[in-house]
């Protein structure tokens, strides 16, 4: 919670530092964006720092993460890449989820579904989460059971807005989904956002392409800077038969369960 006053003040500061900042230093962004960006960065870029400008040096990591020019300016490129479609987690090593390398200490996972979504058949949805899981039994012993009552590791919803965590959705675009590391309760949970027209397809936003992302979460990995990562953090099409993980996320995976035995 001290984490969470922290950045509020931060942000805060920021906002009475920002309001006399000349328009013309960077690309012309209207407040509207300014103020999106101060969201963005507090969201997915939650460390703390000490004196300098925590936007500028949040802003800085974003563009180190993504791999742009580092200017600490909001420019257009850096605007547009923020207002890409992409998972809900942030993009640093911070984020206190993931500190201590939390994974299963079993190798038999069981998932349920608590409800579906309606842009698609049920047995569609089903087919797509057994495949997105499935990514990543291929390469580590992990194996995952689909159960129809109680308890589960891994509890897989479709809501919209606010939905009994910390981390309400946003309506269409923007946060696609987010997913708990592993542990007790909401551990290893994937939640997708209902306000997100899923498919099958190219079209809208592809259920097993953002589902195989989540689950990484669930297993205990972060984001990946490699922009060929399935954890990469922005949403990218690409053709989903005989998908294939990268080098980067099976090298990932198998730090934490080793390899598939044979
Ligand atoms: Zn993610
Ligand atoms: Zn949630």
């Amino acid at each position: 919670m001290l984490q969470v006053h922290c950045l509020v003040l931060l942000s805060l500061c920021y906002g009475a530092l920002a309001m006399p900042r000349p328009q013309n230093d960077d690309d012309g962004m209207s407040p509207d964006d300014w103020e999106f960006a101060k969201e963005y960065l507090n969201k997915f870029y939650p460390m703390t720092n000490k004196g300098r400008s925590a936007f500028t040096e949040r802003l800085e990591a974003m563009q180190k993460f993504f791999r742009m020019k580092v200017t600490g300016k909001l420019d257009k490129g850096t605007m547009d890449m923020m207002k890409s479609p992409r998972c809900g987690m942030p993009d640093v090593a911070e984020f206190t989820t993931f500190n201590g390398r939390p994974r299963w200490q079993k190798t038999s996972i069981t998932y349920r579904m608590l409800n579906y979504t309606p842009d698609l058949p049920a047995p569609v949805v089903d087919d797509a989460i057994r495949r997105a899981l499935n990514v990543w039994s291929q390469v580590t012993p992990l194996s995952f059971t689909k159960v129809n009552s109680g308890d589960a590791d891994i509890l897989i919803q479709f809501s919209a807005q606010s939905h009994g965590d910390q981390n309400p959705f946003d309506g269409p675009s923007g946060v696609l989904a987010h997913a708990y590391a592993p542990g007790p309760r909401i551990g290893g949970d994937a939640h997708f956002d209902e306000g997100e027209r899923w498919t099958n397809n190219q079209a809208g936003f592809n259920l097993f392409l953002v589902a195989a992302h989540e689950f990484g979460h669930s297993l205990g990995l972060g984001h990946s800077d490699d922009r060929r990562a399935l954890m990469f953090p922005t949403y990218q099409f690409v053709n989903t038969n005989n998908f294939r993980l990268s080098q980067d996320d099976v090298n990932g995976i198998q730090s934490l369960y080793g390899r598939r035995r044979q």
